[in-house]
């Protein structure tokens, strides 16, 4: 017989299996219960958009739109793409759902995977997880200041350490087009010794040579022009409070002149951070100020400031920090059975359980109980509720302490009660 075809996760993606689960769930609740009491609230944007969103907003000479997008048409001819990021997203809906009128800032913060055709490697992958936040609506520079602080502290919840922050201002669009200019004369000067792309980048693009990851291209950018020295005076003194602010926390940042992100849409402060001060290979996260991307994508001229994490990234760092993850509420109780009428009075007692927040689980379709008791220890749950045709008569059920060994019948009226007592 022919064998028959198997299949594999598509290159750059991967299954996140039970073992794994442990990571990537305490990231998610870390995550969400910190951005919700520190004042901000989950949004759910489309996993796929209209494909001219990302070019108007990361821009059409990154490599992210250029190479790395997902673009399909869909069966009526809509050209789309999966979202490479979520900002463009955030700040489509920000716009369509009129946003503006509540209370400014907007604080909005997502856990979602993202896609990019990127070369996959370890921490680079074609589907890949963030968390991060977005503040809308506020121009002033304590909020960059703040925005840094708060993205530090989503890994210090995680308990990570070795991070280095990472920050510069790369101007607006009055510095733009004299640095431009003073980039393009220092890089021309120089072509022969670019990478082919960054040739091109010189009359398109020159800040995007400043990210190249080219080692000739970031040899020649070690002593490039700094935006920092060419900034506008409201730049100027925006990046200056900014560091001013920054200094009135204890958080270590390193004033990296040559730092520019791979979109577009920023403008004035940007920052990253990463292990070990290796580059940004090793980023485990991002952002910065954009105060234009609003108006860009036809919304009221409005300030706005983000973060993202690459949790998958976050998920080596911290197997190799060796950071203890704790574990979860676990399942406190096994439901066991025996005869047709207790497995039919198993479902409701598993209601109770759930509705009583009491951690449960099962094998309904088991009849044995000596099997059931065998799962019970291995999957090491500390009690087993045993329902047969006696308790169901007698309206109790029993309670064993798998570990001791001990069984005690109580009324069933009694059991979430005796329960939370031992829960405690
Ligand atoms: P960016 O949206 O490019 O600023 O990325 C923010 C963070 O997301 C980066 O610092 C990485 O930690 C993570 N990230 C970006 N691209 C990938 C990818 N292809 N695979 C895994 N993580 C990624």
């Amino acid at each position: 017989m022919p064998r028959k075809k198997t299949y594999k996760t598509p290159r750059g993606t991967k299954d996140i299996l039970p073992e794994e689960q442990k990571y990537w769930q305490f990231i998610f609740s870390k995550a969400e219960s910190f951005y919700k009491s520190s004042g901000f609230q989950r949004i759910f944007t489309p996993v796929f958009e209209e494909e001219e969103l990302f070019a108007r907003s990361i821009g059409g000479g990154t490599d992210i739109v250029k190479k790395e997008m997902y673009t399909f048409r869909d069966k009526s001819g809509n050209r789309l793409a999966l979202r490479p990021e979520g900002t463009a997203g955030i700040i489509r809906a920000y716009i369509e759902h009129g946003m503006h009128t509540l209370p400014q800032p907007v604080k909005l913060y997502y856990i979602e995977p993202f896609f990019r055709y990127e070369r996959p490697q370890e921490g680079r992958q074609r589907q890949f997880w963030q968390f991060g936040f977005e503040i809308i609506g506020d121009c002033h520079p304590i909020i960059d200041a703040q925005g840094v602080l708060l993205a530090w502290q989503s890994y210090k919840e995680l308990g990570l350490s070795g991070l280095s922050l990472q920050i510069n201002s790369i101007g607006c669009v009055k510095c733009h087009p004299r640095f431009r200019k003073i980039l393009q004369d220092y890089y021309k000067k120089r072509k022969e010794d670019l990478c082919s792309n960054c040739r091109r980048r010189i009359s398109v693009n020159p800040l995007r040579i400043l990210d190249c990851k080219q080692k000739k291209c970031q040899k020649l950018t070690k002593n490039a022009p700094q935006i920092i020295d060419n900034l506008c005076n409201d730049c100027h003194e925006h990046f200056k409070l900014v560091l001013e602010y920054l200094d009135e926390t204890n958080l270590p940042y390193n004033l990296n002149p040559h730092l520019v992100r791979g979109l577009d849409y920023y403008t004035k402060t940007v920052f990253e951070f990463w292990y070990k001060e290796e580059g940004s290979q090793n980023a485990l996260g991002g952002g910065g100020r954009y105060d234009n991307l609003v108006s860009d994508l036809g919304g009221k001229s409005t300030c706005a400031f983000g973060f993202s994490a690459g949790i998958d990234r976050i998920v080596l760092n911290l197997k190799q920090q060796k950071i203890p993850i704790p574990r979860k509420k676990p399942v406190y109780v096994f439901v066991a059975q025996l005869g047709e009428s207790a497995k039919k009075k198993s479902l409701a007692l598993l209601e109770k359980l759930w509705q009583e927040n009491i951690g449960a689980t099962c094998a309904l379709s088991k009849d044995n109980i000596k099997s059931q008791l065998k799962q019970a220890s291995k999957q090491d749950i500390p009690i087993t509720l045993i329902l047969g045709q006696k308790e169901i008569i007698d309206g109790t059920i029993i309670i064993r302490n798998m570990r001791e060994g001990i069984q005690e019948v109580v009324s069933q009226e009694r059991l979430i009660e005796e329960l939370k007592k031992r829960l405690m």
